[in-house]
């Protein structure tokens, strides 16, 4: 079996579901007591939040390109950043490694094309969802990305770093984000992309009134495929 290795604590609140996914998908497909090779880096999210808020992209690559660099050095034969929103800086990360980074939009978008699914709403963090970058990364994909307006973008992002990451899943929350489901699903969106690692505590992407892809899920499935040597691993393009 591969090593996988996790650049988490982004927040450790979606670390955690990746960590369970990973392993158990790892028992179901082996069986018996199997569990996963998994080296994890955690770092602090407060200093990542910090450098988000400056906009220093330049920092924040560095640190993680660090994260990933340990990572290899330790044994990993793949790498995930466990969050979208530090998929701005996938190309730095990816040139620090030899190991591929295996990348949560081009798998994400993967997932969307197997199922038909080409008009997604995306759920996500403001820089996720106004940078530019997942967006367009999703359209040379063949994935026209919807985002929620001005108001829904900033409820959503201070439903994720207030609550989510935080530990806390509210119920108003919850009817807050089917509430832009339905708005979008009534602008013509075909499927919603659960494009935050945490928003999956809050949303089951089985039970919403659209088609649900959940980027955690299917970036450990992809990461679990990639360790049981079962599947090719996109890597990170610069
Ligand atoms: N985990 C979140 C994501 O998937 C947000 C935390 C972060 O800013 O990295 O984007």
């Amino acid at each position: 079996m591969r090593a996988i290795g996790l650049i988490g604590g982004m927040s450790f609140e979606s670390t955690a579901v990746y960590y369970r996914l990973i392993n158990e998908m790892v028992r179901d497909r082996l069986g018996g007591l199997a569990s996963a090779n998994v080296f994890l880096h955690s770092v602090n999210f407060s200093e990542v939040v910090d450098m988000q808020k400056a906009g220093r992209w330049d920092l924040a690559a560095e640190h993680l390109a660090n994260s990933a660099s340990s990572l290899q050095s330790a044994g990993a034969e793949c790498v995930l950043i466990c969050t979208n929103t530090m998929h701005l800086v996938a190309p730095e990360v990816q040139a620090a490694v030899d190991v591929p980074v295996i990348h949560i939009i081009d798998e994400t978008a993967k997932a969307l094309k197997s199922l038909g699914l080409s008009r997604p709403l995306l759920l996500a963090t403001r820089y996720t969802m106004e940078h530019g970058f997942y967006g367009e990364r999703m359209k040379s994909l063949g994935i026209n990305v919807m985002v929620p307006d001005a108001d829904d973008r900033m409820d959503i992002h201070n439903i994720i770093f207030n609550e989510l990451c935080a530990g806390t899943v509210a119920e108003a929350s919850r009817h807050r984000a089917i509430a832009m489901i339905e708005k979008a699903k009534a602008e013509g969106a075909d499927s919603i992309i659960l494009g935050c690692t945490e928003i999956c505590l809050l949303l089951d992407p089985e039970n919403l009134p659209l088609p649900g892809v959940d980027s955690t899920t299917v970036h450990a499935k992809v990461a679990v495929d990639f360790a049981l040597g079962d599947a090719t691993a996109s890597q990170a393009a610069a």
